[in-house]
């Protein structure tokens, strides 16, 4: 799907940072719209004036209509979302609910995150679980086959991330959906970084949680985050930590989980932050994910379509779809020099290194890398301007 000129025009000039820099940093931390940034300050004003518990009570209705926009963009239900404070909360939640014994093993993906491969080595290390990491196809993409051999009555979980943060590879979560539902084996889906740039679906995915953050792609404020739990899935798991809004102490001696996925969260939360993460999605649900995912995905392969054509420049992107994030890498210069020297020139990039996922970069044997990430409110001058800055540092 096209967005069209004037629109994109029109999301820029509601993007006050636009002004100011050349943002390809949206897999960090995305440029917030107007809409974001008035709910958040106009809340704190508010909330300083009034008294906090006063104003919750009386925004109650707007706070609960943030389950259903987050409910909307993955079509789930309302019940099904916990609103959280940042992705890892969301995916720990889950993760650690999970109780695992000696032999159980859980797969996952060569992309995998940092934290979440800390997770279960972590709890491989106290348990006895082991964790394997699924092959690659020659895309690099997830190997959807070399996953269905590995499985038998020992995987307890299929947990993997669907766009990792280094680089533009979209794993296949939908194959793998159906491979652990026939299995009936849970599946975890990291959707940190596809949450705001492509048009997620739960039924779809056939995931049974999903975790994902307010600022990257869906240009929320920093410091938010939900979680999907399915009714199966949530049923079955009892969270690592509970407290008086995840449970009722119902008699001196006993208490009572909460039924919905409200079970993985904690009481106290910045509710203007909360409202901002409402706005933020309903902002993404109007302008239309596939509108997003389609502008997001042209402009990324026209940058790595230019980068391709500079001498020195290698683009290290895999998979069989790919989605808004460009890495790459110089022979001439180290990526965090020229991350510098393009913010000189007002540009914004990021650095992927490998402590951020071993797997790949010791697998691939990468060098740190630049990562560009393109959002829809960016251009295709803004694309020129950079290429442009690039040829001028390595000649
Ligand atoms: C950024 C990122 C996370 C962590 O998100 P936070 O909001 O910082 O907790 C998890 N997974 C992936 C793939 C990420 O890129």
């Amino acid at each position: 799907m096209i967005m069209r000129t004037e629109d994109v025009l029109r999301y820029r000039a509601e993007t006050p940072g636009c002004a100011d820099v050349v943002h390809f940093n949206n897999a960090g931390s995305a440029l917030p719209p107007e809409p974001v940034v008035d709910t958040v300050v106009a809340y704190l004003r508010d909330e300083a004036r009034r008294g906090g518990y006063e104003l919750a009570d009386a925004e109650a209705d707007r706070v609960e209509a943030v389950y259903g926009s987050v409910a909307r963009l993955l079509n789930a239900q309302p019940d099904d979302i916990a609103l959280t404070d940042n992705a890892t909360r969301s995916w720990q939640a889950v993760f650690y609910a999970m109780r695992f014994e000696p032999g159980d093993r859980i797969l996952t993906c060569r992309s995998e995150y940092a934290s979440n491969a800390i997770a279960y080595l972590q709890v491989a290390r106290h348990t006895g679980a082991v964790v394997e990491v699924v092959d690659d196809d020659e895309t690099g993409q997830v190997d959807v086959a070399d996953l269905r051999h590995r499985l038998d009555e020992r995987v307890k979980l299929i947990s993997i991330t669907h766009v990792p943060t280094q680089g533009g590879l979209v794993n296949p979560a939908e194959e793998i959906g159906e491979v652990a539902a026939e299995a009936d084996v849970p599946f975890l889906l990291d959707a940190c970084q596809s949450a705001g740039q492509l048009d997620l679906d739960v039924r779809r995915l056939r995931c049974d949680a999903l975790s994902a953050t307010g600022r990257k792609y869906l240009r929320g404020p920093r410091g938010t985050g939900f979680l999907y739990v399915s009714p199966r899935l949530r049923d079955r798991l009892e969270p690592a930590m509970l407290d008086l809004h995840s449970a009722t102490w119902t008699a001196p001696g006993e208490y009572e989980v909460e039924k919905t996925a409200r079970k993985f969260e904690v009481w106290e939360r910045n509710f203007g932050l909360v409202l901002g993460l409402g706005a933020a999605v309903d902002y993404a649900l109007e302008v239309g994910l596939p509108a997003i995912e389609g502008r997001v995905t042209a402009l990324a392969a026209t940058l790595r379509e230019q980068l391709r054509a500079l001498d020195g420049v290698t683009v290290h992107d895999q998979g069989k779809r790919q989605c808004g994030i460009v890495t790459f890498s110089t022979d001439r210069l180290p990526a965090a020099d020229v991350k510098d020297r393009l913010a000189l020139a007002g540009i914004n990039t990021s650095v992927s290194r490998r402590t951020s996922a071993q797997y790949d970069f010791t697998g691939r044997d990468l060098p740190d890398l630049v990562r560009a990430s393109v959002h829809y409110y960016n251009t295709e001058d803004e694309v020129r301007q950079l290429t442009g800055e690039l040829t001028r540092l390595l000649s």
